[in-house]
């Protein structure tokens, strides 16, 4: 699939279905990959997470948000941040990462310009749906990635950040 529209320069916009929740991102995501597994596809009532990785502190957001917890495999505590008025999911945070830099996953889908980036990987595919068919040029995992550091690598060469002043 070809992109000819070029990704817009920082800060890029998001924000709920209802318009509540907006939020404001001020640093290049580091990925951005769909996840498989059944807690996404319960959450998302669909076929997959696109969790956007981005530090805590370019995150900005406007209007009031409810936070419902969640236990992890790893024992940790995530904390997922939706809109109280329609619902939607806007971001996770584990709360063992409490510094202002710490990574957390904002919720893809929300991203104004979502459309104009593509998952660079898949991971959990051993629990996709059925009709599910990755892009070959992706880069997929069974199961949880070792590292996200790949991911991180093909975000960077795939989406260069684009600067927002020119020389
Ligand atoms: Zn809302
Ligand atoms: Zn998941």
């Amino acid at each position: 699939m070809t992109n000819l529209q070029t990704l817009p320069p920082l800060p890029w916009h998001g924000g709920c279905q209802c318009g509540q929740e907006r939020y404001k991102l001020t640093a290049w995501p580091l990925t951005l990959y769909a996840c498989h597994c059944t807690e996404c596809q319960k959450q998302s009532a669909s076929m997959h997470g696109l969790p956007m990785l981005v530090p805590r502190n370019a995150l900005e957001f406007t209007g009031n948000m409810k936070i419902w917890s969640r236990p992890t495999d790893s024992g940790n505590t995530t904390n997922c941040h939706f809109c109280p008025e329609c619902g939607t999911r806007l971001y996770h945070h584990g709360t063992h990462r409490q510094e202002p830099e710490a990574v957390v996953s904002v919720k893809g889908g929300s991203l104004d310009h979502i459309r104009l980036l593509e998952p660079v990987g898949h991971i959990w595919l051993k629990s996709a749906q059925a009709g599910f068919r990755a892009d070959p040029a992706a880069m997929c995992f069974e199961g949880q990635p070792e590292s996200y550091e790949p991911l991180h690598q093909a975000f960077a060469r795939r989406y260069p950040p684009v600067s927002s002043f020119k020389g």
